[in-house]
């Protein structure tokens, strides 16, 4: 079945968290640059990356092309991180302004 090129491989969307080696799911930057602490947002870059959601482990997100990690104390708890980290997903096209339904 390969060659008719209108069904593109599913590419894996999980990776494994560099630190503790859980699959974590894809997230869109724009789902992050508003939870990351001033300072880092200018390392958000547009690109996809990946959020751990073991509580036991202190990577939030990561890039593994660009190798960047964020970790538990990068990301600014007085956003509305839970959101992002708890969001049923249904958005994540990026669009970053769904959240209110
Ligand atoms: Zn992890």
């Amino acid at each position: 079945m390969a060659g008719c090129g209108c069904s593109k491989k599913n590419e894996k969307t999980k990776k494994e968290c560099p630190l503790c080696g859980k699959p974590s799911g894809n997230i869109h930057y724009l789902a992050i640059r508003p939870v990351v602490k001033e300072d880092l947002k200018k390392l958000v870059q547009e690109d996809s990356y990946y959020i751990c959601n073991n509580s036991d482990c202190d990577v939030v997100f990561f890039n593994e092309e660009t190798e960047i990690i964020f970790l538990t104390r990068d990301i600014d708890m007085t956003s509305n991180f839970y959101e992002v980290s708890k969001s049923n997903t249904k958005c994540s096209k990026g669009c970053g302004g769904c959240k209110g339904e």
